[in-house]
């Protein structure tokens, strides 16, 4: 009864208008406009280069990789992630998805990659949520792109814990070897390219381990895309 109360202020505080311009908003489930969107936290080029060229750079499994905004604490990047990973609010999800492949549609490398594939969640973790958060991004990749999502390609085999709360090192040996090819696509896999999808890019340790499963299984190249990247 009271999560029941919770959830209809919350739906008055966030539905019907935009968090930033108050402008009204068609779809009740996004929190901002897309105007206001497009105005936040936008990671240039450059920074992006630098940035994955230290998360990526060494390990070789990544050739290039995209992010649309900076991931900042207290940002509005960060709320909308929160939404979209905590309280059910998939269109987010897909609303977000749609942003990262307009800003990338005309970008070849990505557009002609053979599938999108979603960083998986461990089953448990996927039950616990009901969805997973990246391939709602995924989705809406694809209504842009017309690059398929296949959601099963990649299987978490550790359910890991939440990597928040660690450091560098700590990420790393979290996530190693926590993703197994699926045995279906042992065939299909093979010389084809993919672009990994995530919400936020951290250290880079969770693609870079779904790269290298990929690559191991005979993939030709991967590339990654996310919504947002910590520097
Ligand atoms: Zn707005």
């Amino acid at each position: 009864m009271l999560k029941l109360l919770l959830d209809s202020i919350l739906d008055f505080i966030f539905i019907y208008e935009c968090e930033i311009c108050h402008r009204h908003l068609e779809d009740k489930k996004t929190i901002i406009c897309l105007d206001c969107l497009h105005k936040i936290e936008k990671v240039e080029p450059i920074d992006m280069k630098q940035s994955f060229e230290l998360k990526f750079g060494n390990h070789g499994y990544i050739t290039k990789a995209f992010s649309c905004f900076h991931f900042k604490e207290e940002g509005i990047v960060q709320m909308l992630i929160h939404e979209l990973k905590y309280q059910n609010k998939r269109t987010i999800g897909i609303l977000l998805g749609e942003i990262v492949g307009n800003a990338i549609k005309h970008d070849v490398d990505f557009t002609s990659a053979d599938a999108l594939l979603p960083v998986p969640l461990h089953k448990i973790r996927l039950r616990e949520r009901g969805y997973n958060q990246s391939e709602l991004i995924a989705k809406g990749i694809s209504k842009v792109t017309g690059v398929k999502v296949i959601n099963d390609m990649l299987i978490r085999k550790k359910n890991t814990q939440t990597q928040t709360k660690l450091n560098f090192e700590q990420r790393l040996e979290n996530v190693k070897d926590a993703f197994v090819l699926n045995e279906k696509y042992k065939d299909f896999v093979v010389g084809k390219r993919f672009a990994i999808v995530d919400d936020v890019i951290t250290t880079g340790s969770t693609l870079n381990e779904c790269a290298k499963e990929l690559i191991r299984s005979g993939a030709s190249q991967v590339l990654a895309l996310s919504v947002a990247v910590a520097s």
